[in-house]
């Protein structure tokens, strides 16, 4: 799993920023203006310009996508009453849901023409109000907050409540059939929690800590210890799922614009090393090449283990024609040889030779994908057989690394992988968004 870098989006923010993805490819930011008035830009393919909604803001807005084509915006207003706007094909007017605020709102909905309010009372008590037909009455969820609530919904029927507690831990409450109590998460918070859901099962959060950088910690079946996304941080971070694996965040930086970071899921192989003998041309080099190989389509090859083996009666191994689905005694016991390495990681045992003798071999027994590379192969040799591995076959052309003349006879370094076998590779089981 990889984070990708910052992006300024400009500068109006006197606010955090509220995010809403609104349909497949459109995400929807707003933001308090310089002027105390709601902004709001998308983006749709590319950045929009900032458009105004007018001005009654006290706080930061809170957004959320309710139904295909509609935007719904909350803010606290003037007399601290909790407002409501929302676009159709165009924007309404701002209606007023009454006046226990002294929080930004949460918003969250949680079916289809349902929405739910959550916002901190006079009391310090987290309150919730829903929109069904019509709005109901104001709710009280108990007292722990100093924060502003996030919310987000995570499934049917669920409903998931986070907020700073008077011990500055992260708190959390949620909703299924009936509202739970509070669990704590921890304790490194120094502003109020976002929230985004990311898939079936898993719940992911980002807050400021302490050292005012961005932290994040999910759950999925537990939750994770915090980690530290980096340092720009003067705002709430607002956080949304975009589309499968992915993941938009958006703080508010030390220069009041608006910066984006986004999380985006690998494809990685996962390559773990078994050594009977060392080829002469390093392991790392070969792990090496074939990362400069895989990364000109977009995979990436992880290095997860290496250990060491001694089975001198498998050091030259037996190959027999080398192919796939067809193995040998000697191959059925060498692959047997799994330590570590997960039902879809690949293998690679150095051996001294095969027998007949080849650069290597990359037919396996089934359940356990993997290859051998001799003591004299080259630097595309693991690239090439771990190719084999996620099911490219030869082909007799010298400028790709599939070539079947020889690995030795490529004659544009680094080989080229094309379109159609990236996405083989891309298909194959072996192939893990990390
Ligand atoms: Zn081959």
């Amino acid at each position: 799993m990889t984070w990708l870098g910052w992006e300024s989006l400009g500068g109006v923010l006197t606010s955090g920023p509220a995010v809403s993805s609104w349909s497949n490819g459109r995400l929807d930011c707003f933001v308090r203006g310089t002027d105390s008035a709601l902004w709001h830009k998308w983006f749709d393919g590319g950045w929009s310009g900032w458009e105004s909604l007018g001005g009654i803001l006290t706080s930061s807005p809170a957004a959320v996508s309710w139904g295909r084509g509609r935007i719904d915006v909350f803010v606290r207003g003037t007399d601290s009453a909790l407002w409501h706007k929302w676009f159709d094909g165009g924007w309404s007017g701002w209606e007023s849901l009454g006046g226990v605020l002294t929080s930004e709102p949460a918003v969250c909905s949680w079916a289809s023409g349902r929405l739910d309010v959550f916002a901190r009372g006079t009391d310090s008590a987290l309150w919730h109000k829903w929109f069904d037909g019509g709005w109901s009455g104001w709710e009280s969820l108990g007292g722990v907050l100093t924060s502003g609530p996030g919310a987000v919904s995570w499934g049917r029927g669920r409903i998931d409540v986070f907020g700073a507690g008077t011990d500055s831990a992260l708190w959390h409450k949620w909703f299924d059939g009936g509202w739970s109590g509070w669990e704590s998460l921890g304790g490194i918070l120094t502003s109020t929690p976002a929230v985004s859901s990311w898939r079936p099962g898993r719940l992911d959060v980002f807050v400021a800590g302490t050292d005012s950088a961005m932290w994040h910690k999910w759950f999925q079946n537990g939750w994770s210890g915090w980690e530290s996304l980096g340092g720009v941080l003067t705002s709430a971070p607002a956080a949304v799922s975009w589309g499968p694996n992915r993941i938009d965040t958006f703080v508010m930086g030390t220069d009041s614009a608006m910066w984006h970071k986004w999380w985006s899921a690998v494809p990685t192989v996962r390559v773990h090393a078994k050594v009977l003998t060392a080829p002469n041309i390093p392991i790392a080099t070969m792990l090496q090449r074939m990362r400069d190989v895989y990364a000109s389509v977009g995979i990436a090859v992880e290095h997860a283990s290496t250990e060491n083996l001694n089975l001198p009666t498998l050091n030259d191994v037996d190959v027999g024609a080398c192919t796939l689905g067809n193995t040998t005694a000697e191959q059925n016991a060498l692959f047997a040889n799994r330590n570590n390495a997960g039902a879809n990681d690949v293998v690679v045992y150095f051996v001294r030779s095969t027998v007949p003798p080849f650069n290597g071999c990359a037919a396996h027994p089934a359940g356990r994908p993997g290859a051998v590379v001799v003591q004299g192969a080259t630097q595309w040799t693991l690239g090439h057989e771990v190719g084999h591995v996620l099911g490219l076959f030869h082909v007799n052309d010298n400028d790709r690394l599939m070539t079947g003349n020889g690995t030795a006879n490529i004659t544009n370094p680094p080989p080229d992988i094309i379109g159609s076998e990236r996405t083989t590779m891309l298909n194959s089981a072996l192939t893990q968004d990390i």
